[in-house]
């Protein structure tokens, strides 16, 4: 208990030193793309106040040439200036490990999962994700851990998070793999639910327990322990009645989809985005088209179990089975989805990858037909649409964050250079920068 408290006393003291240091800030950038998808600018200089862009001139003026007094100056000549990066499919809470004890979770108290989580968070942040959306975690971690991040009392990226599934019972989002009276006992939260009146009870928790948006398993997922596939797991009626309810009271509803039923019928329904869409055909493209629903790859994770497979000989079979019929699918229904110009935002599910190795998947993204500059209009512009957070992140026009990040080279011509962030703002405030320029 002590021990706990100190470590997050010492973290505090050190994130609040950062965050008091704010006063009015002039960046001089390179080369800045102040909206991804149009040509960057050259030589530009931001002022930043309050956390916020407020202008951007050509050229670099000095504090006098524009009638400041007190500002900070952060020289970034030598380098490309664009947007915080947006991941809009992580969980914060957890790594999977294959070295780890498999039933962690019966001896980890809450506060065990959010104190392993601090280090995922910052990893996050430092790459340049200033900002994740959290599609699943116990609400009584990942909220804590929301506002901890808001107070600037430890160190990570803005979360706009899920908390609990909403789940059928024995669904993808239930507990599986231990005696029927244990999975009972620690059955998947508040939002277990069977029928639409009870869906909407659960949605209506869920809100109540603080969710920013809503998660549902429409179907069967590969990384829950049971032989039951990927096949629509919520019925026709209980998807409406979950997505009329979050709607009603604010919230879009993203749907993890495998099997092509579910994902059809969580589209018809009118969820805002689907997770993974493996199995996606002809009628789902037309189906996305005709709503705007956005298509979430997650191709990292798919890489990330495939490979799992091979080297972890404990993995259950009932995983390993679903891993080798679903993986393979993402590359083609993400190739199909990009031809069709469906809207596709990024997301790695990270925490099935590990924290901070986010940017792999743009590499996953290029090497699958995407320019670069798509991938990054992917992870910005795109992400904030998805979100509803565009008024506010996703591009560097004056009225936005000053959500900032910054690489050697141009991202667009190489966008391995997006795993090597040297600096990294958020809200104005600088979490990262390395001033040695080895890399
Ligand atoms: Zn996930």
């Amino acid at each position: 208990m002590k021990t706990a408290a100190l470590t997050l006393n010492f973290l505090a003291l050190t994130v609040a030193l950062a965050a008091y240091g704010q006063v009015d800030t002039l960046i001089y950038g390179g080369t800045v793309l102040v909206t991804p998808g149009e040509k960057p600018l050259q030589a530009q200089t931001l002022l930043i106040e309050k956390g916020q862009i407020v202008r951007i001139d050509s050229g670099y003026k000095s504090a006098l040439e524009l009638e400041l007094n007190d500002v900070d100056v952060i020289d970034l000549k030598d380098s490309y200036l664009l947007p915080g990066l947006i991941d809009m499919h992580v969980h914060l809470t957890f790594e999977r490990d294959p070295n780890a004890n498999p039933h962690r979770w019966l001896t980890q108290e809450d506060a065990d999962q959010a104190l392993t989580a601090l280090p995922y968070l910052a990893r996050t942040l430092n790459a340049g994700f200033t900002t994740v959306r959290d599609l699943g975690g116990s609400y009584k971690v990942i909220f804590p851990l929301k506002r901890a991040v808001n107070a600037h009392t430890i160190k990570g990226p803005r979360i706009f998070a899920a908390g609990d599934f909403i789940s059928a019972s024995g669904g993808h989002g239930d507990l599986h793999g231990y005696r029927h009276d244990v999975t009972e006992l620690f059955t998947g939260g508040l939002g277990i639910c069977n029928g639409a009146d009870d869906c909407r009870r659960a949605v209506r928790e869920v809100i109540k327990s603080g969710a920013d948006v809503i998660k549902i398993t429409a179907t069967g997922g590969v990384l829950s322990n049971t032989a039951a596939g990927v096949k629509q797991q919520l019925t026709d009626a209980e998807l409406r009645a979950i997505v009329e309810t979050a709607h009603r009271l604010g919230r879009k509803v993203t749907a993890h989809a495998h099997g092509t039923d579910g994902i059809n019928a969580a589209i018809r329904a009118g969820v805002d985005s689907i997770e993974h869409g493996s199995y996606l055909n002809k009628e789902s493209i037309t189906l996305f088209k005709k709503h705007g629903t956005y298509l979430v790859p997650t191709l990292l994770a798919g890489a990330t179990v495939t490979e799992e497979v091979l080297t972890n000989p404990a993995m259950p079979p009932a995983i390993v089975d679903k891993v080798k019929q679903v993986a393979p699918l993402m590359e083609s229904a993400f190739r199909s989805a990009l031809k069709h110009r469906i809207n596709i935002a990024f997301g790695t599910d990270s925490g099935v990858s590990k924290h901070g190795d986010n940017s792999k998947e743009f590499a996953l993204m290029v090497r699958y037909g995407m320019t670069p500059q798509q991938a990054i209009v992917s992870a910005t512009r795109s992400a904030a649409q998805l979100l509803g957070q565009q008024n506010r992140i996703g591009d560097l026009e004056p009225g936005k964050y000053a959500d900032i990040i910054a690489v050697k080279g141009d991202p667009e011509q190489n966008i391995q250079l997006l795993s090597k962030v040297h600096f990294v703002m958020k809200e104005g405030v600088v979490y990262k920068h390395e001033k040695s320029h080895s890399d």
